[in-house]
């Protein structure tokens, strides 16, 4: 009986190691059209959505036709997926361009993280699991781009109201980034450690910086997926416990000193501080809590294109997304995968589309 298996593999072997090799050469080795100008790359890690010129123009100026791409992608896989990646085509930023990443908000189901439970999938064409959606306008930019950022906009940064100062120089309301306060991370702000208060004998002249006291900060963000989340955005993000976020203090009554070079450098006339206990009484406990949170999120990628993605774009985009999703430190200290930007406490998979498939 023996012999007769190890024939009939044999047999079988050959049969189909001879069957298989004439369909690869006629067939795109690279791509599985899976209709509708959708195409499955072979590395199982994203899919193209081949677009008309003026479509990606759309993309490239705007934020593109989000419910035609998803209603047309999502129909091909099951609802299997937290977000979806559009990544255009381009090989640098367009200059029709405003923006260097963008999220649209789906789905929100999460409690004591400010704006709202919301549920929007119907206007999208999408499952229940769909939680939002990135756009990055760069090829390499799920690593070079603000993808850590614009993932954090599903959970901040909308607990307390932020100030920033308008190109007026007057200050405006500011909701969705840390602002002119110390809960410094992705969403901009600074650290408390490096703020000088009575800067030049002055009471409300302050000196605030996120990697140390003279660079000074970003208002909405402080280097792309140079830097790891905060400890108030881990909070809201599920991935630590209340007990671990430091209070924070919002900074008001804004101004900019005229003449000034240094930077980082304001005037502020108030400045609230919140625990966590406070940021729990305006907006309540986060639920799920950190023991019952999501902590695996699937995301699928969608390359837009005009055209065919070239091998080399392809190698890109992979490349990054195998960066991004590495449950490891990348050994380099200028930028953080999803691992190291959490701690290790959370995990991205971008792979596996196939099984995904309808
Ligand atoms: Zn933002």
């Amino acid at each position: 009986m023996k012999k007769n298996y190890f024939l009939i593999l044999i047999t079988l072997f050959f049969y189909l190691g001879c069957k298989e090799k004439p369909s690869i050469i006629e067939e795109d080795p690279a791509l599985k059209n899976l209709g509708d100008n959708v195409y499955l790359h072979q590395a199982d890690m994203a899919v193209e959505f081949r677009v008309a010129q003026g479509e990606l123009e759309f993309w490239n100026s705007d934020n593109g036709d989000v419910t035609k791409l998803t209603s047309t992608v999502c129909k091909k896989f099951k609802d299997d997926f937290d977000f979806i990646i559009v990544v255009l085509n381009n090989a640098e930023v367009p200059k029709s361009s405003n923006y260097a990443g963008l999220f649209t908000s789906i789905k929100n189901d999460i409690k004591g993280i400010g704006g709202g439970i919301y549920d929007f999938s119907a206007n999208y064409g999408t499952g229940k699991s769909l939680k939002g959606i990135v756009t990055l306008p760069a090829i390499d930019f799920i690593k070079n781009g603000p993808l850590l950022h614009e993932l954090a906009h599903y959970n901040a940064a909308y607990i307390l109201p932020m100030y920033n100062i308008g190109k007026d120089g007057k200050q405006i309301n500011h909701y969705d980034h840390w602002g002119y306060s110390d809960a410094g991370g992705q969403m901009g702000g600074f650290k408390p450690e490096f703020v000088t208060s009575k800067l030049d004998g002055e009471a409300n002249k302050y000196q605030a910086g996120y990697k140390n006291k003279e660079d000074g900060f970003g208002v909405t963000s402080n280097g792309r997926n140079k830097i790891p989340y905060s400890k108030i955005e881990l909070y809201l993000l599920g991935l630590i416990p209340k007990t671990e976020v430091p209070t924070i203090k919002v900074y008001s009554g804004l101004s900019l000193p005229v003449g000034e070079t240094r930077k980082g450098v304001f005037y502020a006339t108030e400045v609230k501080t919140y625990t966590i206990d406070d940021i729990i009484a305006i907006n309540g406990e986060r639920l799920p809590s950190v023991e019952n949170s999501q902590k695996l999120f699937r995301i699928l990628t969608v390359v837009v294109s005009n055209r065919p993605v070239s091998q080399k774009e392809w190698e890109t985009v992979n490349a990054d997304i195998e960066w991004f999703t590495k449950q490891a430190d990348d050994g380099n200290n200028d930028l953080y995968n999803y691992w190291e930007a959490t701690g290790g406490r959370a995990t991205i998979k971008m792979d596996g589309l196939k099984g995904s498939l309808k």
